[in-house]
């Protein structure tokens, strides 16, 4: 057995693993850098709980000082999207989980794509038939689908196992000398892994603790494929060996291959260095249990995908939190407490603080719902955190696109004045349209109930009052304006409600000398004239 310490600087706790390590007859390991990876297979775009394991693996790897490593692991040729690379990179790059070493990158573990790497695999697929944990398995598709299916008729499932395994065509079934002609003669073939008989394989993952399997239960999984391709569970163990990777921490949805793959690296001989496991939790749908799925995003209104995506395939388009208007932080803040909590109170974390802050210990082990409001809350929460300069940055194209040339000071300002009732950039522009141009019409229902008899007159008298009102700033303009309502014994709210009515079309917005500053003299007492000649009671 094999005790690791990591990071540990006191001295008198290594004393005591050391000591621990005597009794209980294990090896200490130190030292040993943290090497994490992030191996996705291209088959499509990444889902948010893809995002959610790159994200934990960059959190970890950060946290110790360690490599971050993405790998493209795209043996299933079949399954293969175009595009779907890419997708991945930009996605990560958009989050901003960096990558140490993986096929942009480079590094010195590479390649980093299994395809490209197709001419390693061979030989541990060999060395796994020479000791005896493997076994070479000629049994055609066809013959397959015919034993399913006498299973089926007796109401039984087909597993290819220690039970099954003596009556198929295999190099345990066969005679020596008809394994070879079969090979010579160049007959199609795969490789099985043999699962030994009656053990129990207990393996202690990071979150949930020893998990056992009882090997009986196992199948004896294809290792190696007829087109001369490793499947997943040999090319992945091989990898993180190969890649030195220290912690393999993926989704809850891996765990029933963890047996398979702990008693790979025993039989490859690399017991003492297996990475340890960590499986992360499903992430469940907003309403009761089962998986959050593409479905439900699309029956409820919100993303699954980090970006866009286009599927070559179907010509489909699947919407991204990117181009919904999500802050590429609060999207990660808010996948980083799907399944991790800090143990405090605080919910808004800085990549930096979440580096800081994130433990394996606080994962937990059932599944998290998914909460689209909540994400909503997120992108409010660092919208209004956000300097007023950058997201007019990001505002100015949006009115570009509408014809309207605008400096980026004022735009600066007005976003300082309306981004608190904004959740996305694209709404700042229903919360601030009277900025920039006076309103053409002005809303029905607020007119019914704001325009009352008689106000057209009195407005007619306010314009003209505001023609002589020299000091232009909101709090002077206000204090003459209320002198003048008061003098003339007016009602002040319907006033108010007329005056709003003429400068924003509409019944709400922000203070409206606030406004009338912004737009300027002119513009606010043409916008009264208007409204005076234009808005009717219907
Ligand atoms: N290629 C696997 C996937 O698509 C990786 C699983 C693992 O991390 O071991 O998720």
């Amino acid at each position: 057995m094999q005790l690791w310490i990591f990071n540990e600087t006191d001295d008198l706790k290594i004393f005591y693993y050391y000591i621990f390590a005597q009794i209980f007859n294990c090896t200490v390991m130190t030292e040993r850098k943290v090497r994490v990876r992030f191996a996705p297979s291209p088959t499509g775009p990444l889902h948010m709980g893809g995002v959610r394991t790159a994200l934990f693996n960059y959190l970890f790897a950060r946290k110790h000082g360690g490599d971050f490593l993405l790998r493209i692991e795209d043996t299933d040729q079949t399954r293969y999207v175009p595009g779907a690379e890419q997708y991945i990179i930009e996605s990560l790059k958009w989050c901003g989980i960096e990558i140490d070493e993986g096929i942009e990158q480079g590094g010195e573990f590479g390649p980093y794509r299994q395809s490209e790497r197709k001419a390693m695999y061979r030989q541990y697929s060999d060395q796994l038939i020479e000791s005896g944990n493997a076994y070479y398995a000629f049994d055609t598709p066809e013959e397959l689908d015919a034993v399913r299916k006498q299973f089926e008729e007796k109401k039984e499932t087909f597993t290819y196992n220690t039970a099954t395994r003596g009556e198929m065509k295999n190099s345990l079934s066969l005679s020596a000398d008809e394994v070879k002609q079969r090979i010579d003669a160049g007959e199609p073939y795969v490789v099985r892994f043999k699962m030994p008989v009656g053990e129990e394989v207990t393996e202690n993952d990071l979150i949930r603790g020893n998990v056992t399997f009882k090997t009986e239960l196992l199948d004896d999984k294809v290792l190696f494929k007829s087109d001369g391709m490793p499947t997943y569970h040999l090319a992945n163990v091989v990898d993180d060996h190969l890649m030195q990777i220290s912690h393999v921490i993926r989704g809850e949805e891996w765990l029933p291959s963890l047996p398979l793959h702990v008693l790979l690296y025993r039989a490859l001989g690399w017991g003492e260095t297996m990475p340890r496991f960590a499986h992360l939790p499903l992430i469940l749908k907003p309403v009761g249990k089962g998986k959050l799925s593409k479905r439900d995003g699309d029956k409820m209104g919100f993303p699954v995908f980090p970006l866009l995506w286009n599927d070559p395939k179907t010509g489909d388009t699947s919407r991204g939190y990117r181009e919904d208007g999500y802050f590429p932080e609060a999207f990660i803040n808010m996948m980083a407490l799907l399944g991790w909590n800090p143990g405090t109170e605080q919910e808004i974390f800085s990549m930096e603080e979440l580096i800081e802050a994130f433990s394996l210990e606080r994962v937990t082990k059932s599944g998290s719902r998914f909460d689209p409001e909540k994400t909503k809350w997120f992108n409010h929460q660092y919208m209004h955190a956000k300097a007023n300069a950058e997201v007019a940055e990001l505002f100015l194209p949006m009115l570009a696109e509408k014809g309207i040339e605008a400096e980026a000071a004022f735009v600066e300002k007005v976003v300082g004045m309306v981004k608190e009732r904004a959740v996305f950039v694209a709404d700042l522009w229903d919360q601030s349209y009277f900025f920039f141009q006076a309103p053409t019409e002005y809303d029905a229902k607020t007119v019914k109930k704001r325009w009352k008899e008689g106000v057209a007159e009195k407005m007619s008298e306010i314009a003209e009052f505001m023609k002589g009102i020299e000091n232009w700033d909101a709090a002077p303009m206000k204090e003459q304006f209320s002198e003048f309502v008061t003098s003339k014994e007016w009602g002040f709210g319907v006033i108010m409600n007329a005056f709003r009515l003429c400068i924003v079309g509409a019944g709400a917005g922000p203070d409206l000398f606030d406004i009338c500053e912004m737009i300027g003299k002119e513009d606010a007492i043409a916008r009264i004239e208007n409204g005076v000649k234009n808005i009717k009671r219907g």
